[in-house]
């Protein structure tokens, strides 16, 4: 667990969060401010802060992250969904543990 690092709390059960998948390596939840009908946040357990350090680290894990968002968008809409990484500031990353936006449940706007 990083120090002072958000989503490591909201893992640990520190910080609450509405639980929407959990397994031994990946905790999904609801984005507090969602931007789409079902907005989930996947990120791994272990504490990375961007995508390419994890892809470097545990490449298994990554893949794990985007077969649960097809599970997600095959389980709350028609398989349909977007799924976004911020990386780094001026890319829109505010929470430096990496993790990708499940965005689903409605037709995406372009
Ligand atoms: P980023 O901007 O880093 O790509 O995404 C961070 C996301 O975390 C944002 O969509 C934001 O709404 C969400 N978020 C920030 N703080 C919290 C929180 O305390 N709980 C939950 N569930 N989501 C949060």
């Amino acid at each position: 667990m990083a120090n002072d690092c958000l989503f490591c709390k909201i893992i640990a059960g520190e910080v609450p969060s509405t639980k929407a998948y959990e397994d031994d390596t990946t905790y999904g939840f609801m984005d507090i401010s969602p931007k789409a009908k079902v907005h989930v946040l996947l990120v791994p357990k272990q504490h990375y802060t961007k995508v390419s350090e994890l892809a470097e680290a545990d490449p298994a894990e990554l893949a794990h992250i985007v077969k649960v968002a097809q599970s997600i968008a095959d389980k709350e809409f028609n398989g349909s969904y977007r799924l976004v990484f911020n990386t780094g500031e001026d890319a829109g990353q505010s929470v430096f543990h990496v993790h990708a936006h499940v965005l689903t449940g409605e037709m995406m706007e372009e």
